[in-house]
């Protein structure tokens, strides 16, 4: 499989190119087809599989189809990681990425500043990568809401569990309206991981690395 086959437009195919990446890896030649045509998909992956912008390039591609956001509104996309070292680097992914559509992105992780992301949340951004508990705590401070969530990413699903997370993820996937797109991507696939994928994904597309 080549770029070429997904479709991008030039403004994204130039900054895939500007990265030096010269063919998609397996987890993206399978993912993002089936996320460009709006399907929900668990995937099996580690870091290094290329995961990150396999979730990422659709989610620009999403945002780009939705309504501009207004003021007050909140994420369009809400990625979901377990630590606050994911959280920087899918961060500075999806900057690299977003910046291509002038798409803002904001970062909120547990032992940050809450006062500086919850003035970068009110600002507002298409995309928010944050770890459970903080998003959490954003919501209910009334910094951001997940109102116009629709592209909705839970990145190391199975860490989020190893580290206690069982209940705010349920309690995010909760909040977001039913018609979302949703996607679940983890090292192993062992019964937690699995029962979530259960409760809320929607027929999804399984891949594995
Ligand atoms: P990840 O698995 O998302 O943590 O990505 C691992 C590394 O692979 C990151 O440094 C990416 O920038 C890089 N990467 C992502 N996609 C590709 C690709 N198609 N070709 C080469 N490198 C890539």
């Amino acid at each position: 499989t080549s770029f070429a086959h997904f479709g991008f437009d030039e403004q994204l195919m130039n900054a895939i190119r500007k990265s030096e990446y010269t063919q998609p890896t397996s987890i993206q030649a399978q993912a993002i087809p089936a996320l460009l045509s709006g399907r929900d998909v668990i995937g099996i992956a580690k870091t290094g599989s290329g995961k990150t912008a396999a979730y990422l390039w659709p989610a620009l591609v999403h945002i780009m189809h939705q309504p501009e956001l207004q003021p007050g509104d909140g994420p369009i996309a809400l990625i979901v990681v377990p630590t606050r070292e994911l959280a920087i680097q899918v961060y500075h992914e999806a900057k690299k990425f977003g910046k291509v559509y002038n798409i803002n992105v904001v970062c909120a992780y547990g032992g940050g500043s809450k006062w500086e992301q919850q003035n970068a949340l009110t600002e507002g951004a298409e995309i928010v990568v944050a770890t459970p508990g903080r998003i959490i705590d954003m919501v209910k401070m009334g910094a951001t809401n997940f109102t116009r969530v629709t592209y909705l990413v839970f990145d190391e699903a199975d860490r989020m569990f190893d580290m206690g997370f069982e209940r705010q993820v349920r309690s995010i996937a909760d909040h977001v309206r039913p018609d979302r797109q949703c996607l679940m991507f983890s090292a192993t696939f062992k019964k937690r991981v699995e029962r979530l994928a259960r409760e809320q994904l929607n027929d999804a597309i399984r891949i594995v690395q």
